[in-house]
């Protein structure tokens, strides 16, 4: 009997979760032996053209990393849909957007102009910018037009299973793959189309810092402070702790090294806005009474949208800022 298909994608990300799937060590070699591996062009030489040829729905299960940036993310994500029964979106950027949605905050023509002309390190002196096409003797080349708003993957196409994490953790891949692999041998059952592959509690209820319901002054980044107690919560020494209202699953993994939980593995389940659920989250620990008491202390967070949404602005209510949509060039799909 022929094993499983299972395709690994790459859209608009930093690499980092094609090197996760690799750190479930000695289980890639369960993976290999359920499945076998019909496209994943970061490792092994894999064209288009290969899923192409695919049938629809042929591949069982694709891993899916990556925002949606630009029309190449878009037509991958399409194609990949079509030759898929199940649909990961695998990782933090295309679950949620990520740090390439951070550009959500400002427009596609004011990073050209910032990068390509104004930007200390630009070196332009014929004021170039990437041309979508462009011609030559031999015919035109084309590059992916670049949108102006960062896509989550399920603001493309429709997915199955979300596995957040900024990269997911080594287990929660494992956990998915090995669920699929029984369930498409009919050993097992899978979740329910749309769930998070995960935990649904909070990094806060599985980090082993004591809450003293301590109420701060101000917020230090962490270099301001000589000391940081290893035992008290963070956000109760004024450093940025985004566990509150970030889903648990990694082990709080920063707050054990003295860093903030910056909420990669998105919202717990329940919460659609992960900024609003912050913001009364550490409205609770904030020593104020008066509205210029409590607009004193926030003025000693630096980058609060940053801070509230630095994984999850695709999917956020606010999805983006205004600025873009004022300054979109017209025919643009993002
Ligand atoms: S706010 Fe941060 S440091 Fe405090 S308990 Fe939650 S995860 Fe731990
Ligand atoms: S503590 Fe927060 S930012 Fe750090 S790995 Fe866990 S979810 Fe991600």
């Amino acid at each position: 009997m022929s094993k499983p298909k299972l395709a690994l994608y790459w859209a608009s990300s930093c690499g980092g979760c094609e090197i996760a799937v690799l750190a479930v060590h000695e289980e890639i070699l369960n993976v290999a032996e359920a499945f076998d591996i019909v496209f994943w062009p970061c490792v092994m030489d894999f064209k288009v053209k290969d899923v192409e040829a695919l049938a629809d729905g042929e591949i069982d299960v694709c891993l899916f990393n990556g925002a949606i940036r630009n029309d190449e993310n878009a037509h991958m994500a399409h194609l990949l849909r079509r030759k898929s029964k199940i649909m990961v979106a695998y990782g933090s950027c295309s679950s949620e957007g990520c740090i390439p949605a951070l550009a959500n905050f400002t427009s596609r023509d004011h990073m050209m102009q910032y990068i390509y002309h104004d930007s200390p390190s630009a070196d332009n002196p014929y004021n170039f910018e990437p041309m979508p096409t462009w011609e030559v003797p031999e015919g035109e080349l084309t590059l992916p037009k670049f949108w102006n708003t960062v896509k989550s993957l399920d603001q493309v196409v429709k997915v199955e299973y979300y596995l957040p994490g900024c990269p997911p953790e080594a287990k929660w891949t494992a956990t998915l793959v090995t669920a699929a692999a029984a369930a498409l041998a009919g050993k097992g059952e899978l979740p329910p189309p749309g769930s998070v592959i995960g935990n649904t509690d909070t990094v806060c209820d599985e980090c082993p810092r004591e809450r003293n319901q301590k109420k701060i002054k101000r917020f230090y980044r962490p270099y301001e402070l000589k000391e940081v107690d290893p035992n008290l919560c963070l956000l109760e020494q004024g450093l940025f702790c985004a566990g509150v209202a970030t889903r648990s699953g990694c082990g709080a993994l920063c707050p054990q090294v003295n860093m903030g939980c910056r909420g990669c593995y998105g919202p717990n389940e329940g919460v659609d806005d992960i900024g609003a659920r912050l913001i009364s989250g550490i409205a609770s620990v904030l020593d104020a009474d008066t509205d210029e008491e409590v607009n004193a202390i926030l003025d000693t967070l630096p980058d609060p949208a940053g801070y509230f949404y630095r994984f999850s602005m695709s999917h956020s209510m606010l999805h983006r800022t205004d600025i873009g949509h004022t300054l979109q060039r017209s025919g643009d799909q993002g």
